[in-house]
């Protein structure tokens, strides 16, 4: 059976009376070659193991089950779950999990495939991707890669550059995790049903030992979140209105200590001086200074 392929996935939408669920973002991979590519290009040949998910109907499944030791797939939506055992049921290297990615212990699913390298590969559902991104990265699980399908817009702003317009708080906090790098760029018609935009593919290098370290990454996160709060604002208001408790004069205090001209915007910061800002602010917050 050709998974990838738009026949297949309306027969088995047929025989399994189910339609594409968009709340649960189900755009089906239809293209063969952008299937092929993400299963090879997903970790470099440097993990045995992958985590995927949302497997769908088991077309990228497939291939990843094809090529990596073990395959473990989170899937929410349960009328997958007799699907994917009808397609891939037979592949003793593959874990089929019925749960909500949001809601279930990452830790433990991901502990017995840590010792063979363990990197993830999705077709992301969009509605949920920096939600789902995030708490990847914040899981402290050491993935080797972590590569993703998602919007193109969404693609150019995670590897965007300091000072460049799509340049945001995720960028900043993506790159105190890994680098990002663009592999592919997959037009809408790869997907059944085809979504409103074009997509790109994205891999995640983590960090096996972060260059930048904050002493404390809630208030690194605070401070990244606050200061594209008010994207429009001056660094310094920024931070005023993201951390009420101190003084306003103390931040600027702090940003001028920081090397940085009074009327600087957040936009211009990259990751390190973004955990030499937080750093600062610890100290005050802690009433070291
Ligand atoms: N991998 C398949 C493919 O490429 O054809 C399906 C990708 S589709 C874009 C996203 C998949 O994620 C769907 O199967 C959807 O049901 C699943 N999904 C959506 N939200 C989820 C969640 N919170 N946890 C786990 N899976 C989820």
């Amino acid at each position: 059976m050709n998974l990838c392929s738009a026949k297949t996935i309306k027969e088995l939408m047929r025989i399994f009376d189910l339609s594409p669920r968009r709340t649960l973002g189900q755009n089906f991979l239809i293209d063969p070659g952008v299937v092929e590519r993400t299963a090879e290009l997903c970790c470099e040949g440097k993990s045995e193991n992958i985590l995927e998910i949302g497997p769908g109907f088991g077309c990228l499944t497939e291939k990843l089950a094809e090529r990596y030791k073990n395959v473990v797939a989170i899937e929410i939506d349960s009328r997958l779950v007799p699907v994917l055992d009808f397609t891939l049921g037979n592949r003793e290297n593959l874990k089929i999990i019925n749960a909500d990615v949001m809601k279930c212990d990452l830790g433990e699913i991901a502990a017995p495939y840590l010792s063979g390298g363990l990197s993830v590969c999705a077709n992301l559902p969009y509605y949920i991707t920096t939600p789902i991104l995030m708490l990847l990265l914040e899981s402290g699980i050491p993935f080797d890669y972590i590569t993703v399908m998602v919007q193109a817009e969404v693609a150019a702003r995670l590897c965007a550059r300091p000072g460049s317009r799509e340049y945001g708080a995720i960028t900043a906090a993506l790159a105190y995790f890994g680098r990002a790098e663009r592999l592919l760029s997959v037009p809408a018609g790869a997907f059944l049903p085809p979504p409103k935009v074009d997509s790109a593919l994205l891999r995640i290098r983590l960090h096996k030992e972060k260059p930048v370290a904050a002493q404390d990454e809630k208030i690194l996160f605070r401070v990244i979140k606050s200061a594209f709060g008010q994207r429009r604002k001056t660094l310094i208001n920024a931070l005023s209105a993201g951390f009420p408790e101190l003084p306003k004069d103390a931040l600027v205090d702090i940003v001028l200590s920081c090397g940085h001209p009074a009327d600087i915007r957040g936009e211009r910061l990259d990751i390190a001086d973004f955990a030499r800002l937080s750093d600062e602010i610890g100290r005050r917050l802690t009433g070291q200074k």
